[in-house]
């Protein structure tokens, strides 16, 4: 696939592939924006680039032997490292720090891709710093990250920033056609889950989680004993089952309360994100001041912070629902 088609990144993908075909790459690249919207697909194709057989100038062939082994993650000159568990471990970057100082084949060039750089801790930063400094000749390194302000300013400083864009709705619509065979309504409803990122993740059981999104718009709507009685229980469920919905809860309490807002300030209908929830959104909307609307998205972004350091998920939620509650009082 040529660079190119990367949709909705044209500044970006222009300034890359400028630096590609003057061969004037930086040591560092990091690409900074919000998740799945084509920033490790072009790395992946940068890596391409730099390896294909039969590259001409202007994009890789898709077709030798490097590009079809760099696009299935099979190539033994291009490394992914991601986080394993919460972090990016010492030893991970230990091993790619060991793994870039070899030669690569006659003609390859290294490429090291950091997924999540953001996770790398203080110690695995500070080790890997010295590389970003003065990589090895014919090896280049990019940085994939969401949260930039997680990164050391020494890491930040020695990277070329490249910045990646939320996608347009029309853009998230023509990917989702393309990629699924959702149906019209069910795709579009995708599309604004997505909040500009192409949520494929959740493609498998669109159904389970409208549903179940459905059911927390009931529960919020006015959380009195007999609300609470049921959810409190489910806490613990949410937060040990595999599809991680704890998080999916986290996503769509900021989703809504992003539509409460909009309706305090009187924002189109025909924008909300929960569309299909207007009725509940509306009886919502009488047990929140705009005040209580601010101070629960502080404490989404609360718990999400906390979970990412590890605090007990079923207590963050319970928390949290509690604080739904007693915000609706107040
Ligand atoms: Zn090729």
């Amino acid at each position: 696939m040529p660079l190119a088609q990367i949709r909705g990144q044209a500044a970006s993908i222009d300034l890359i592939s400028r630096a590609l075909q003057s061969n004037q790459l930086p040591s560092a690249w990091m690409f900074v924006g919000p998740p799945s919207v084509g920033k490790r697909l072009t790395a992946q194709l940068i890596a391409q680039t730099l390896n294909c057989k039969i590259y001409q100038g202007i994009d890789a062939c898709g077709q030798c032997d490097p590009c079809r082994q760099i696009e299935v993650g099979n190539f033994a000159d291009v490394e992914l490292i991601e986080p394993s568990g919460q972090n990016i471990r010492m030893e991970q970057i230990q091993e790619a720090l060991r793994w870039m100082q070899y030669r690569p084949e006659r003609g390859h060039y290294r490429v090291l891709i950091l997924d999540e750089a953001d996770r790398m801790n203080r110690e695995s930063a500070n080790a890997f710093l010295k590389t970003l400094e003065e990589p090895p000749p014919q090896t280049t390194i990019i940085l994939l990250t969401t949260s930039p302000m997680l990164l050391l300013e020494t890491i930040l400083s020695r990277c070329q920033q490249i910045r990646f864009q939320p996608l347009s709705p029309e853009i998230l619509t023509d990917l989702l056609a393309e990629k699924t065979d959702l149906a019209n309504d069910e795709r579009n409803w995708l599309m604004k889950q997505g909040m500009g990122s192409i949520r494929l993740d959740l493609v498998k059981d669109v159904q389970g989680l409208r549903e179940l999104q459905s059911q927390w718009g009931l529960w919020i709507q006015q959380i009195g004993a007999s609300e609470m009685i049921e959810i409190l229980p489910r806490c613990q469920e949410w937060s040990s089952a595999k599809d991680l919905t704890w998080e999916r809860l986290l996503d769509w309490l900021e989703t809504w309360l992003r539509d409460l807002a909009w309706l305090l300030h009187e924002l189109p209908e025909t924008e909300l994100l929960n569309q299909d929830q207007l009725p509940a959104l509306r009886k919502c909307l009488q047990r929140y001041s705009s005040e209580s609307v601010l101070a629960l998205y502080e404490a989404v972004l609360e718990v999400r912070h906390n979970i990412a350091r590890n605090a007990n998920k079923t207590l963050q939620l319970e928390g949290l629902w509690l604080r739904l509650k007693h915000l609706q009082e107040a």
